[in-house]
């Protein structure tokens, strides 16, 4: 039986491609191993959103062959193998084999092909039309909580994004599937479903009779109101994308508790011009309409971001817009990041003009008033009862259980590993920098 180690970087979308390539794989007779050093196939499945993801593949490729007598066959998956394709084979030294996003329905394919011929199998193909979205109870990242990708791919082509040219054209799946699967998972006693997609609110299915349009709805939030009537326990989403954040996807939210109440929104910035550079589609007076709306619901939805600083041509202005967009908003978290150009995206064709120093001074500036910003929001968790999926004994503590709250904060508590994979009350007792902690209420 040939031992595969599969190394995921990146998103959710890449963990859950992951699940499946390692679900096909144990169905073919593989076995799956956590370790790397006996492994004999290793399979990189890479993420291009990150700097230097090629140099990093190198290193790692690198390491994988310094330390061992007999080099295992390296199979890379992921955006990088998408963008880069047959390239690859001659940029690193090592790769046997190069799997596109929409080829990993075929990863057994590709290993066989290489046992038996030799490295230098390239497949970018388009999915299989019966490909099997779903995966095996055991190679989910967690007995509880399960990804269920929904759609696929990005139509928008923000000017320093790379995804829409590593995972194509949005795609979604049909509601009856999605269904079906949420089904599934219940039965097998997952707790939490993910419905994940690049633009999970862009959900939009085909139809025998073409794209359908739903008045005062959208597809995406009938279909929460659809996986809300299945009655799993929790549903969550991510990544919303401003422009197709509709109203009713808060009163779907309001209507169905087992909508958990957390959105994550990304802003990118706080200034109209750039945000027009960025081509994302949206204005700031649009996306503090969804703010307001989210802030009206009377379900306390905690609100995430990405926000990018020093993107080509941020005035000090633009970027004054942006700290205050922050302080209108309060996020409960924000993901801060440095612009920095990505080769083969519109942005790097762009003069990166705001100096280094300056995008780090933007950066810290930000990062201060958001930190003092969740400091005092998070002090509304003080003393209040929260549900909280118990997941895992916790890395830091083997008398301790850390799970997710509904508004998706990690939560710490006092307990057993008896109590794994059940819904708890917790009181908060303690607000740190990036959790909580509470003990269990009687
Ligand atoms: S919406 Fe913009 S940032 Fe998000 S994946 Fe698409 S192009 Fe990238």
């Amino acid at each position: 039986m040939k031992k595969v180690y599969i190394e995921t970087f990146g998103c959710q979308m890449n963990v859950s491609d992951s699940e499946r390539v390692a679900s096909t794989l144990a169905e073919k007779g593989y076995k799956l191993t956590d370790n790397e050093k006996t492994a004999d196939i290793i399979v990189i499945n890479t993420c291009s959103v990150r700097e230097k993801a090629e140099q990093k593949l190198y290193t790692q490729i690198g390491r994988i062959r310094k330390g061992r007598s007999e080099k295992p066959v390296i199979g890379v998956m992921g955006c990088v193998a998408q963008l880069e394709g047959e390239t690859l084979f001659n940029k690193i030294n090592g790769v046997d084999f190069v799997l596109g996003t929409r080829a990993v329905g075929r990863i057994h394919t590709a290993i066989e092909k290489v046992m038996a011929e030799g490295s230098g199998h390239t497949d970018l193909g388009e999915r299989e039309p019966d490909y099997d979205w779903s995966v095996s109870d055991a190679q989910r990242h967690s007995p509880y909580v399960a990804f269920v990708p929904i759609i696929e791919g990005c139509n928008k082509f923000c000017t320093y994004c790379i995804v829409p040219f590593a995972r194509g054209r949005e795609v979604s799946l049909s509601g009856s599937e999605i269904i079906r699967q949420v089904l599934e998972l219940r039965r097998q006693g997952v707790k939490e479903i993910h419905l994940i997609g690049q633009n999970v609110n862009s959900y939009k299915p085909k139809t025998d009779s073409g794209l359908e349009d739903f008045k005062g709805s959208t597809y995406f939030s009938r279909l929460l109101r659809a996986v809300a009537a299945t009655g799993i326990e929790r549903i969550k989403f991510t990544t919303s994308f401003p422009r197709d954040f509709h109203p009713d996807i808060v009163d779907a939210m309001d209507e169905n508790e087992n909508l958990c109440n957390w959105v994550h929104l990304p802003v990118q910035s706080g200034s109209n011009k750039v945000l027009k550079d960025m081509r994302r589609l949206h204005t700031i007076e649009r996306y503090f309409e969804r703010i307001d709306k989210i802030k009206a619901s009377g379900r306390d939805i905690a609100l995430t971001t990405d926000i990018i600083v020093g993107f080509p041509g941020e005035t000090d202005k633009d970027f004054r817009d942006t700290v205050k967009m922050a302080e209108y908003c309060e996020f409960d978290s924000a993901y801060i990041f440095k612009y920095s150009p990505r080769p083969g995206t519109p942005a790097y064709e762009m003069d990166d003009d705001v100096p280094a120093e300056v995008k780090t001074e933007r950066f810290r500036e930000l990062e201060r008033v958001q930190k003092s910003i969740q400091t005092r929001h998070l002090q509304r968790y003080l003393n209040k009862t929260l549900k909280v999926l118990a997941e895992k004994v916790s890395a830091k503590s083997d008398e301790d259980i850390s799970g997710h709250s509904t508004c998706h904060k990690v939560v710490n508590f006092r307990g057993s590993n008896v109590i794994l994979g059940n819904i708890v009350d917790v009181r908060i007792t303690e607000i740190k920098a990036n959790s909580l902690y509470g003990e269990v209420c009687s």
